[in-house]
């Protein structure tokens, strides 16, 4: 690993004084001065010698006040500093929410669930083997210009939604799909005061620019999410090569309200199959205000996947999340509530 200075930041505009006053005008993941939380994505990544910053900043002392589970009324604000173990135990989310309480527990082992952080976890980078692998030269992300060896190589586990000829590496994360299934949004804190963005404004499709992933700029740190309403019926599912600590090959996180066999109201997004945490707004529109049956389900979940573009070997992935995406569906309409 290389050398880098450390620095223990004990408040947030201490954290963003010290993130901005270090941060060129690279992208976040690019910038010379980061975050450190609960390090399991950074420090692993540090050690292969992927990200390379010049400076930790220990954010870990804003926990006191960005960790809080808070359900008031009728709105849910999870703290990004929150451990993902202790959101996924926490009995408002699970009964309220089970969507994010399902996401988390069916994300990496107990023991990094119970170091990663909320905030860390959305901002998790893609596992794509050659953008880990800094002995492949090709690879845009990690070294823009470069090239992309996936594209030629072994691509079983990428991406064949939002995908461009300069990437096609796959979000890795499954609690972002739930944020997005519950419409969720991200507050932000900078220097000059804190913004509120749409959760599925953060992350940005590769286009031109792979290596650029999120909105965040330079400095910006995330300190929470906000809910609106209680979705008591919403599932997390998720396929995978094993049962534990694996990533998804396809999920599907699902909320739906539904009143007297009609579908009031749909939210649906996939993960493990595309280059972000994807929305699925052509299946929400199809489900609106529709009697839900297994038909409509298998129906919607082909329309899911109408711009997908497969490669040599992930062809799978199509019919493989069509089939998720209508099983959580129906697991979703039909669970008591
Ligand atoms: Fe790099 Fe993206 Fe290509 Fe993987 S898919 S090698 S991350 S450019």
């Amino acid at each position: 690993m290389r050398s880098f200075s450390y620095q223990r930041a004990e408040n947030p505009s201490a954290a963003a004084q010290a993130l901005a006053t270090a941060a060129s005008d690279r992208p976040f993941t690019e910038a010379e001065s980061l975050p450190l939380a609960g390090g399991t994505t950074l420090i692993d990544l540090m050690k292969l010698d992927v990200m390379r910053p010049r400076t930790l900043v220990d954010i870990n002392p804003l926990a006191e006040q960005w960790s809080a589970i808070d359900l008031s009324g009728d709105h849910l604000r999870l703290g990004a500093m929150a451990r993902m173990s202790d959101v996924a135990d926490n009995a408002d989310v699970k009964r309220h929410y089970p969507v994010i309480a399902d996401a988390l527990k069916l994300a990496a082992s107990q023991q990094i669930r119970n170091m990663a952080t909320l905030g860390g976890n959305v901002l998790q980078r893609t596992r794509c083997t050659y953008f880990r692998d800094v002995s492949y030269d090709a690879c845009n992300k990690r070294s823009p210009g470069s090239g992309c060896a996936a594209l030629e190589g072994f691509n079983r586990a990428h991406a064949v939604l939002g995908t461009s000829d300069q990437c096609i590496a796959t979000y890795p994360g499954d609690f972002a799909q739930a944020l997005i299934a519950l419409n969720a949004t991200v507050e932000i804190a900078g220097r000059s005061g804190t913004r509120n963005l749409p959760f599925d404004q953060l992350h940005k499709q590769p286009g031109r620019s792979p290596q650029v992933e999120t909105t965040l700029a330079p400095g910006e740190l995330i300190s929470g999410f906000l809910i609106q309403g209680r979705w008591p019926r919403s599932v997390y599912l998720k396929a995978r090569d094993r049962q534990s600590y694996e990533f998804a090959l396809a999920s599907a996180a699902i909320a739906l309200d539904v009143q007297d066999g009609h579908i009031r109201d749909a939210r649906v997004a996939l993960g493990g199959v595309a280059t972000v945490p994807w929305r699925a707004r052509e299946v929400e529109i199809l489900l609106k205000d529709q009697k839900f049956d297994e038909t409509l389900a298998r129906r919607v979940a082909e329309a899911a996947f109408a711009t997908a573009i497969p490669r040599k070997h992930n062809a799978f992935k199509i019919e493989l999340g069509q089939r998720v995406v209508a099983r959580a569906l129906l697991q979703a309409a039909t669970m008591e509530v």
